[in-house]
């Protein structure tokens, strides 16, 4: 069976965009009480994106804090402050940040309209309404979150996505000038996301022609982003973002995604780095991407912190292991179908134990 899937509708690509969201938003202002919800990284308040932003009289400006990746009791909480502020549904949700701030907004836009907890809809399609109207502006590039048809939340038993066609954007604004005064290391591990999103996507059993166009594109983009020195590598790095995330929507990540679910729920490691760490250790699968990935860490001076999991008792390392081994279609995708007889307990916690 061929999956049928959605995509985002309506895109906004080019340095300055920013300035016309304000012109977007107005068409879904539908009445004199419709107001919009601003969901803001908090690292932009006081600096001058904040005072950019199109707010108008009545509308929410909700400043999010992303040092811990999201959690789904966070996302209750958000959504009981909306709620709180205003009895009626808002006309949109705007998120603004890195791949957090955007699992946030798309979270809340779909919460506003689905009863319950967060927590209820982290798997597949188990989303009913559809969301609130929500837009994403990336400040960061790599994740692919601002195409993907997920939202992934630390649960209080996993850490799995809102995963379902209600959960993608209606609209992003792809400025390639916001990406401006991203601390470089951050810049260099949510673009390595995008990097290892390319290598564990081409590099799959699930490869096909739709995924392998975009992937080589994204990756090509990358390389010159990484390995180049190009004026224009803010724009190149947004593309490469978008169209990594199209890659793997229609592919699937693979043993590196695995293993860094595992380092982030047991030791709160953020996605994009934990993906460099697991990645390190990958020679064996991604001898290529491994080796070309060390290049780019060379280049730009980026070293990962070691012995993460040293101190760790059997219970914790055990944990870790479950985590990663329970992501079966990552595994498949990398290993194929028969992966258990290759990828065993054993061999995942040795990779576990050099980290
Ligand atoms: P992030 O959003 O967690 O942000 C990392 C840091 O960069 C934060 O401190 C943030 O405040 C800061 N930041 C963001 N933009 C900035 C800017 N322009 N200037 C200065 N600082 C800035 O990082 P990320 O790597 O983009 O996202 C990781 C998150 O995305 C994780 O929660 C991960 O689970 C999620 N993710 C989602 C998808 C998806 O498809 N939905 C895919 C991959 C990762
Ligand atoms: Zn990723």
């Amino acid at each position: 069976m061929y999956r049928n899937f959605s995509i985002v509708p309506k895109i906004m690509f080019g340095r300055g965009s920013f300035n016309q969201l304000g012109d977007i938003l107005a068409e879904h202002r539908t009445g004199p009480d419709s107001y919009m919800v601003f969901v803001l990284d908090d690292v932009f308040i006081g600096k001058p994106l904040e005072g950019r932003l199109p707010l108008q009289p009545g509308d929410m400006l909700l400043p999010v804090n992303v040092d811990d990746e999201p959690k789904t009791s966070y996302i209750d909480q958000l959504v009981a402050k909306i709620r709180a502020y205003n009895g009626v549904q808002p006309a949109g949700i705007v998120g603004i940040g890195g791949g957090s701030a955007m699992d946030i907004a798309k979270a809340i836009s779909l919460l506003l309209t689905n009863p319950g907890s967060s927590a209820d809809y982290q798997g597949w399609d188990l989303i009913k309404n559809p969301s609130v109207y929500h837009v994403a502006v990336p400040t960061l590039a790599g994740t692919g979150a601002e195409i993907s048809r997920t939202a992934i939340l630390t649960g209080p038993v996993k850490k799995l996505g809102i995963n379902s066609d209600h959960t993608l954007f209606h609209q992003i604004v792809l400025d390639p000038l916001l990406l401006a005064g991203v601390p470089k290391d951050q810049w260099f591990y949510t673009g390595m996301d995008c990097y290892i999103h390319d290598i564990e996507s081409l590099n799959g059993t699930y490869i096909n022609e739709f995924s392998k166009a975009y992937g080589e594109k994204s990756l090509e983009l990358c390389r010159q982003v990484f390995l180049e020195d190009h004026p224009d590598s803010d724009d190149k790095l947004m593309m490469a973002s978008y169209f990594g995330g199209m890659s793997i929507a229609y592919s699937q990540v693979g043993a590196c995604h695995a293993l860094s679910y595992g380092l982030s729920y047991v030791l709160g490691v953020h996605h994009g780095i934990g993906c460099c760490i697991a990645f390190d250790y990958l020679e064996d699968i991604y001898p290529e991407g491994v080796a070309e990935f060390r290049r780019m860490m060379a280049r730009h001076d980026i070293s990962l912190p070691r012995n993460l999991t040293a101190g760790l008792s059997d219970e914790a390392m055990q944990l870790m292991v479950t985590t990663a081994l329970n992501l079966v279609p990552l595994w498949e995708n990398c290993l194929g179908k028969d992966w258990q007889q290759q990828m065993t307990r054993e061999r995942c916690l040795a990779i576990y134990r050099r980290m």
